[in-house]
């Protein structure tokens, strides 16, 4: 009998994922397959930290399908060619997945979508990973927003989401399962070394755990989301953002659940930053290539430095720069950094050192589990001052400032530079005024004067924006 083929890709889950209900609905064996296909051309691979984590959550995946009588078959090369060759083996009359929005995929899915409708197989991309399209929510004008406020009230305006389909409660096997390729042979896991003691401590990666955080957060934090949220030693975020990179919930999930609390204040600043995915999602479909190209053109000519040993000092959290240099230390333990702090370790990059968002947004995709093609090239030229919605350019985060403001205790800053625990909250963001001086073997010394780094990136900056 001809089986459908559910493509799995960035919606590793089995509920509110329309691909495997059309799978379902076709009454015919359901055969669920991911490709991991790191050969077609303009499609980004996974960074290292994320392939940690798509490692784990395939096999929690296989292990969901399994107790509905069904198993993920795995597949490796380019997806044209590969889910071309399993509808030919399983004599398949559908494909089904859940769209995604990066151009390089996109074409590539629509090159899929013709070559089986011309093979007189049934193959359709479906919404599952976003609240509304790119292409719904449209100015006046009938162009995409550029600013987030005005996008996000466009938003709220429309027809709320519809509700999460449930999770199937069994699925058709075929009679005889393809062949899969072995996980473990993919080699996702780092071996020598290995670093992902960190990742693993922290987090689980699936469904199961998805949905565990999600009623988690809303049980015991989201009434303090708006005070909290900017306080990094704290857990007073969600931290649902490698779940939602990975599909493993979907933000309609996140919306109905929130939403039922309530419309109250917290669960409408919680809404929005949803809302700030979705705009990045916007803007990933309009861009031709967003974690390369300057969103504002002015920018192509920008004076970028290099400064290799900066970087490297910025990318081992040995800046002289305590929330910096904490920040990046939690980044590259846990593959993680609350959002206030990759605020001001990116500005840090950028204005400070005036090194290329560029490199930095590749770093974060490489060493965070929640790497995203939309919202970390939209947040690095956010903050670089070239994205959509920019920060103003002369907003310089001071590093100090912004330690003792958002980490006033220096609980962040004890936590992930342990050298530095010993120092007052008067001094702790600023070890270099502590009574007790602390030897630059242990603690480095800043590595740039913040004071005079604004005065050059005010200057580079006003230069690109043609006022100075
Ligand atoms: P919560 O505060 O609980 O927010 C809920 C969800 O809303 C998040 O899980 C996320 O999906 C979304 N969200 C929140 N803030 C933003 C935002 N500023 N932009 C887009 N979506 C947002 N987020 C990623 O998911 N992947 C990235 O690769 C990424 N790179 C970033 C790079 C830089 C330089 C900066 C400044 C921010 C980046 N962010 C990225 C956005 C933000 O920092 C994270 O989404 C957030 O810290 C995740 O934690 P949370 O799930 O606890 O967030």
């Amino acid at each position: 009998m001809p089986a459908s083929i559910v493509w799995f890709r960035n919606d590793l889950r089995l509920a509110d994922n329309p691909a495997l209900i059309a799978g379902l609905g076709s009454g015919r064996p359901v055969i669920p397959v991911f490709v991991l296909d790191e050969e077609t051309p303009g499609i980004r691979r996974h960074g290292a930290a994320s392939r940690w984590w798509l490692h784990h959550s395939l096999r929690a995946l296989d292990a969901s399908l399994r107790l509905l009588g069904s198993r993920l078959i795995l597949r490796r090369g380019a997806a044209e060619h590969v889910i071309g060759e399993l509808a030919r083996e399983c004599d398949a009359s559908a494909v089904y997945w859940s769209r995604a929005y990066d151009p390089g995929t996109r074409n590539r899915d629509a090159r899929i979508k013709q070559t089986f409708e011309k093979r007189g197989i049934a193959a359709d991309g479906l919404k599952a990973n976003l609240l509304f399209e790119p292409w719904e929510v449209k100015t006046s004008s009938g162009g995409p927003y550029r600013v987030f406020s005005a996008f996000w009230r466009a938003c709220r305006t429309m027809r709320a989401p519809a509700a999460p389909l449930p999770a199937p409660r069994t699925l058709p096997a075929p009679g005889l399962w393809p062949s899969s390729d072995d996980l473990a042979a993919w080699r996702l896991l780092p071996t020598a070394p290995d670093w992902a003691g960190g990742l693993g401590a922290t987090w689980t990666p699936g469904e199961a755990a998805a949905i565990t955080r999600l009623a988690d957060f809303l049980d015991d934090a989201l009434v303090h989301y708006r005070q909290g949220r900017d306080v990094p030693s704290t857990k007073a975020t969600s931290r649902l953002s490698p779940h939602l990179a990975f599909g493993e919930i979907s933000p309609r999930q996140i919306w109905r659940a929130a939403a039922t609390r309530g419309h109250s204040a917290p669960s409408e600043k919680f809404l929005a930053e949803l809302g700030w995915r979705e705009f990045g999602y916007g803007l990933l479909f309009q861009s031709d290539d967003l974690a390369q190209r300057n969103f504002r053109p002015e920018f192509d000519g920008f004076p970028w430095l290099d400064g290799d040993e900066a970087l490297e000092a910025w990318r081992q959290g040995r800046t002289g720069y305590p929330i910096v240099d904490a920040g990046m230390r939690e980044l590259w333990t846990t593959g993680w950094m609350h959002n206030r702090v990759r605020m001001i370790t990116a500005s840090f990059l950028t204005k400070d050192l005036l090194i290329d968002w560029r490199i930095g947004e590749r770093w974060f995709w490489d060493t965070l589990v929640d790497a995203d093609p939309a919202s970390n090239p939209m947040n690095w030229q956010w903050v670089a001052g070239c994205g959509a919605d920019a920060a103003p350019y002369f907003r310089i985060f001071n590093p100090t400032l912004q330690g003792e403001k958002f980490d006033p205790n220096g609980d962040y800053v004890r936590r992930w530079v342990p050298e530095l625990a010993s120092l007052p909250a008067e001094t702790i963001h600023r070890p270099w005024a502590a009574d007790q001086a602390i030897p630059p073997e242990i603690y480095p010394a800043p590595i740039i004067d913040h004071a005079a780094a604004r005065q050059r990136a005010l200057q580079a900056l006003r230069r690109v924006k043609g006022t100075g």
